[in-house]
């Protein structure tokens, strides 16, 4: 069984950088005889512009992108993530945390959280809602893990980090991990700046009693100075009239074979041929590759 999964917030348009995120594992999916579901990670309401959410999902279709189901929107999941968080604090696997940024700075001189609020009995509001990360997991065992395209990763124990946030927002941790769990995705392809994200979602996943899909993590795309193609810095919006040339592009850039003339054919026959041709192990192990054109 596979069920895989794509899911952009909607803090701007799409852009090549995310083409190639929905392109991967899309392919990966769809190669695999399996599913391929949407989610609209809309937690974050400042961070959002509300007309992306739209255009996101018309520019996935004129790419020629077809998902099971119905689209997942995170701000309809509230009750879930809250009944998910209420059962952690029951389990103390969760407490509260109200803690400003500068005093945890003022205390140790960094802004690594030190689970001061672990330990208090009384924490007054508004408070931030912690997990007990390194409680939960047998440290060893997670030290490690292995990714389908990134190998061996190595990463250390975390801190424990918010699952909601002091003004009341789902952290994007708690929100993603319950929403894989719920839609029992069993492969995730990502950009790798997601990388280091990710152990923090195994701990959670294993505090949840639930499997730890497989991951791989794609190289980001960067500009020529080696800047990520992000909504952040305005990387450009990939528009439906060039949906041919860049799902193209985006398979060189993944390492896939292509056919020089495919830039002419439909986008629906490009990704056709680009699920018949799928192989992951040609994509680079890298966690950044420069993107050759602008
Ligand atoms: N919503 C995240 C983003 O747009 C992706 C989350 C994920 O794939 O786990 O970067």
């Amino acid at each position: 069984m596979y069920i895989g999964r794509f899911a952009p917030s909607p803090t701007g348009p799409l852009h090549f950088g995310s083409l190639i995120a929905a392109l991967a594992s899309y392919a990966d999916a769809r190669s695999s005889g399996g599913q391929w579901l949407v989610r609209i990670e809309n937690t974050d309401p400042p961070r959002e512009v509300p007309e992306s959410t739209h255009q996101i999902l018309q520019t996935l279709e004129a790419y020629g992108f077809e998902w099971d189901g119905n689209v997942v929107w995170q701000h309809l999941q509230h009750d879930k993530y809250q009944a998910v968080l209420d059962k952690m604090v029951l389990e103390r696997l969760a407490y509260p945390c109200n803690c400003s940024r500068k005093q945890i700075m003022q205390r140790h001189h960094s802004n690594r959280y030190d689970n001061y609020c672990r330990h208090r009995d009384a924490v007054s509001p508004p408070s931030a809602m912690r997990f007990k990360a390194q409680d939960s997991y047998n440290a060893h065992a997670q030290e490690q893990w292995s990714d389908r395209i990134q190998g061996l990763v190595t990463s250390s124990c975390s801190d424990d980090f918010i699952l909601k946030r002091k003004d009341g927002l789902w952290a994007y941790q708690l929100a993603v991990v319950v929403d894989d769990i719920e839609s029992q995705i069993t492969h995730v392809v990502r950009g790798s700046d997601l990388l280091h994200e990710t152990p923090k979602q195994m701990q959670l996943q294993i505090a949840l009693n639930a499997p730890t899909p497989s991951y791989a993590h794609i190289p980001i795309a960067t500009s020529k100075t080696g800047q990520k193609l992000s909504k952040q810095n305005l990387a450009r919006a990939i528009q439906p009239h060039e949906s041919s040339k860049l799902l193209t592009e985006a398979l060189v850039f993944l390492n896939q074979i292509v056919d020089p003339d495919w830039p002419a054919a439909s986008p629906h026959e490009i990704l056709q041929q680009a699920i018949k041709n799928w192989d992951m192990t040609r994509i680079p192990q890298q966690l950044a590759l420069v993107r050759e054109k602008g």
